[in-house]
This record gives C-alpha cells, sequence and structure tokens, in this order.
C-alpha cells in the first residue's frame, strides 16, 4: 500500500463550500502550498440551497439605520462584480449570472413603506426607483418598485470555477474511516502535527504536516473542533425552512419589504429540466421552521398572494427544504454582524456568516496565518501586490512543485459539486 508524504504545506483547509473554495484560490495564488479537503460534495451545506444574492447592505438596513452588517457588505457588489467579469481575481468569469440586479417592492401597507423609506435614506448604494411603465409584470400590483444593484448569481456554477481552477489541489476525503491527526507536543490546545488521510478509492495513504490546519467546513467546524480537541460552544445554528416553487412562472428577484423585514425574498432559476424554479425565502422560511410543508406552503401561498398579487399561482407545484445556517455563536442567537476566523494553536475556525462575505473572511484568514513558508520559490508566475501590508510577493503557480507526490494526488478522488435541494426534492404537492 502507498504511503506517501509527510507533505509539507502552509495550510490544509476543511470544507469545499464558497469559504473553503475562495480561501484555497488565494492562498494559491499569495503562494502558499494548500490543500483542501472535501467529505461531501462541494457546497453541500449552505451554499448550494443559498439563494446567490450578493447583497449590498440593502436587506441589514430596513429599520432605516446603517447596521454593522450593512457596512460589512457594503463594498461587496463592486468587488464580486470585478471578480464575475474577470477583471479581479479570483476569476468568476465562468459563474452563471441569474441576474444583473435585484428589486424591491412593497405593498400598500404603512409598515411596508416605513421600512422601505428607511432603506432608501440609510444605504450606501441606493436603490433607485424605477417608472411603472418598466416594472416587471410580476410586480404589477405592487405599490413601488425599486432596482438595486445586487447581481444574482448561480452558486452551483461558482463552487464549479473555483473547483476546475483548483482542480489539482482539492480532494475528497472519508472523514469517518478516513482521517486521523496527531497532535503537537508542545502545544496543549489545537495544535495539529499532522494529517493522515486514507483514499476513499484505493487506501492509498498520505501524511500531510501542515503549518495551518482551517476549519472552514460550514456546521462540519462543530465535529472537527472536537475531534480536535478544542472548546465546543463556539458555532450556533439558525435554522430555515426554504419553499420552493416550480411551473410557469415569471422571473422574479428581489425582495417585498415589510418594515424592518423582507416578508419574501425570491429568485429564480431554470432546473435541470428546463422547468422554471422559484426559491422563496426571507421571514416566510424563517416564520416556517418549525412547521410541516403543506401548512409551510399554505401559509407561503397566502404571503406570494399578498405581496405579488399579479401572479397566478393555480398551476404550480411546491415543496420545501430544511437548512441550518452554521455561524459564529452570538448572544441571543442574533445574526452575526461579520465573517468570524478565530485561531486556536494553529487552527483556524471560520464562518462567512453570508456568501458574500467569502472574500473578506479569505483575507483576514490569510492576514491571520501569515507570510508562506516557502513565499520567494522561483517558480512563480506574476507578482502580487497584497493590499492590505502593500508587500510583494511572487505567486506560485504550484502545479509544478516537486515536493509534492504528483502521482499519489493525481488519482485521489476528487469530490463533485453538490446538487441543489429543488434537484433532490422527490415530494411536490399541488394544491396543498
Ligand atoms: C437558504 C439559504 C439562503 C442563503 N442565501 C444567501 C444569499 O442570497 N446571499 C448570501 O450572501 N448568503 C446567503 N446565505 C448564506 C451562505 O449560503 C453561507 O454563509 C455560505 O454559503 C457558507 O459557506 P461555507 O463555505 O462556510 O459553508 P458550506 O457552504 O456549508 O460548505 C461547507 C463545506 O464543508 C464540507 N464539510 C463538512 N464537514 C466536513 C469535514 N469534516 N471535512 C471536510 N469537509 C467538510 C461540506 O460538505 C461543505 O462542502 C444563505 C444561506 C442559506 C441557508
Amino acid at each position: 500500500m502507498t504511503l506517501a508524504g509527510p507533505v509539507k504545506l502552509d495550510a490544509v483547509i476543511f470544507g469545499g463550500g464558497a469559504a473553503g473554495l475562495w480561501l484555497l484560490d488565494d492562498l494559491r495564488r499569495f503562494g502558499y502550498r494548500a490543500l483542501l479537503l472535501e467529505c461531501a460534495a462541494l457546497g453541500a451545506g449552505q451554499t448550494i440551497a443559498s439563494q446567490g444574492i450578493i447583497h449590498g447592505g440593502l436587506k441589514y438596513s430596513l429599520g432605516g439605520l446603517l447596521t454593522e452588517s450593512a457596512e460589512a457588505v457594503a463594498k461587496m457588489p463592486e468587488l464580486w462584480r470585478r471578480c464575475l467579469e474577470g477583471r479581479d481575481q479570483p476569476d468568476l468569469s465562468d459563474t452563471r449570472i441569474r441576474a444583473d440586479a435585484c428589486h424591491i417592492w412593497r405593498t400598500r401597507s404603512l409598515r411596508s413603506w416605513l421600512g422601505f423609506s428607511g432603506a432608501k435614506v440609510s444605504l450606501r448604494v441606493r436603490p433607485q426607483k424605477i417608472e411603472k411603465t418598466v416594472w416587471p409584470a410580476a410586480l404589477r400590483g405592487a405599490s413601488s418598485v425599486m432596482r438595486i444593484e445586487e447581481p444574482v448569481i448561480d452558486p452551483a456554477s461558482f463552487l464549479h470555477g473555483l473547483f476546475q481552477a483548483n482542480r489539482s489541489r482539492v480532494l475528497r476525503i472519508d472523514e469517518q474511516t478516513g482521517l486521523e491527526f496527531t497532535f503537537k507536543k508542545t502545544k496543549k490546545n489545537g495544535g495539529v502535527d499532522t494529517v493522515l488521510m486514507r483514499s476513499p478509492a484505493n487506501g492509498t495513504r498520505m501524511v500531510l504536516r501542515p503549518r495551518h490546519v482551517i476549519l472552514a467546513a460550514g456546521q462540519g467546524n462543530e465535529d472537527l473542533r472536537r475531534r480536535l480537541n478544542l472548546p465546543g460552544g463556539t458555532m450556533q445554528r439558525r435554522g430555515v425552512q426554504m419553499v420552493v416553487a416550480r411551473g410557469k412562472l415569471p422571473a422574479v428577484f428581489g425582495h417585498c419589504v415589510d418594515g424592518a423585514r423582507t416578508r419574501v425574498t425570491i429568485t429564480t432559476i431554470d432546473n435541470f429540466h428546463g422547468e422554471t424554479v422559484w426559491q422563496i425565502g426571507g421571514k416566510v422560511s424563517e416564520d416556517g421552521v418549525n412547521m410541516g410543508p403543506t401548512e409551510l406552503i399554505r401559509h407561503a401561498i397566502k404571503e406570494l398572494h399578498h405581496t405579488l398579487p399579479a401572479v397566478d399561482l393555480s398551476a404550480v407545484e411546491w415543496t420545501t427544504y430544511k437548512i441550518d445556517k452554521a455561524e459564529a455563536a452570538t448572544p441571543g442567537k442574533r445574526r452575526p454582524d461579520h465573517e468570524h476566523a478565530a485561531i486556536d494553536g494553529n487552527i483556524v475556525t471560520a464562518w462567512p456568516t453570508k456568501l458574500v462575505l467569502a472574500p473578506v473572511l479569505a483575507r483576514r484568514i490569510v492576514d491571520m496565518i501569515g507570510k508562506p513558508a516557502g513565499h520567494n520559490v522561483s517558480h512563480g508566475s506574476g507578482v502580487w501586490l497584497r493590499e492590505s501590508s502593500g508587500e510583494t510577493w511572487t505567486s506560485a503557480a504550484d502545479d509544478h512543485d516537486p515536493d509534492y507526490p504528483d502521482q499519489v494526488l493525481a488519482e485521489w478522488p476528487r469530490p463533485r459539486v453538490a446538487a441543489p435541494p429543488w434537484e433532490l426534492a422527490t415530494k411536490w404537492y399541488t394544491n396543498p
């Protein structure tokens, strides 16, 4: 049986969702020797189930205040747009854009109006009022409609693009039977010395000796921390139950605002069979977390009749999916304002909080772990200027790094990208 290694690395990342893949891409461009290990399918937790809205803060400023959350995401649409257009790194130009912008609309209730006007005054990127003649047909019946420059991406193609760009360094693992850790003798807590992996395909073993271990495994971080003898209680789960509709539906992207909440947030997708699918989140999905599927669907239909009175829902099929948002624990289990990264020994535990904050999280982790051991390697291509410190590092295209066990890596199984929840749903309801 082959035993490869120990392979010396700057970082081993656990988890191939938005956070892990973005970080891997950054690290490799900055000249770090890094591998990403995925135990299921890429994005199999939250990323594939998300609505893909590149928020610019609207959702968090509805009460009229510029909250910390709103400030944290304010610059994100511009940064993402540069990457989506291939003008910045990582190059996300293969990511499908579901919509260039979102709409926000309000119903005729007074509460609805209050939140809406608050959002207008507090945002840096303000929603633009649009003339009734150009309102999307689905929004006829609203009392006011605005356009907000928040693009909507397809998470599956986003994951796929980042995976393809870093394929040589993304490996599938069996975390139950194919993963063991040894710990440094000198550090009591969180000092990982080696990671021993067994290939899920043929039993080949490989030993990694990372300077840093990065936990970017969403909900999986809790269990990984337990295995690494780190304290619990650092993660919270906030459950939602999303509603999914499929059938003859118009394209809708955006939020119906009611007071300080988004009553519904709708995004539109074509499924694998070319049918139109709505993903319906917002308050409906929070209200519905403990409801049965048919009860929630009935509630959602009522909400849609109020918020989108012009849309005919008579020939639509419905399903729901439950999912937990995994985040850093906060007092009172409120939504954290920022991305989170904390270091114990040589282990970093990270949650982005939002998909849009994956780039901010990646930069924060780079700053946390310091320079790569071989940052002046000569086989790099191009030069990378790190904005935060002004340092110039050689970017290492490490595909031909002689210290990697190329044959073992080439034969190691790769994870696939996760399937979206509506593709996996087996029970669809008509007239529930
Ligand atoms: C319904 C819903 C809608 C959302 N909509 C939006 C939105 O519109 N805009 C926005 O900005 N944010 C949105 N979010 C939040 C966003 O999806 C998450 O913040 C983000 O995707 C989290 O990414 P992640 O990489 O940390 O986790 P995940 O996407 O959960 O990825 C974790 C990965 O780690 C892997 N893993 C787990 N355990 C292990 C292990 N032991 N070893 C190796 N790998 C492991 C998993 O298989 C998975 O691939 C939404 C979230 C939900 C639930």
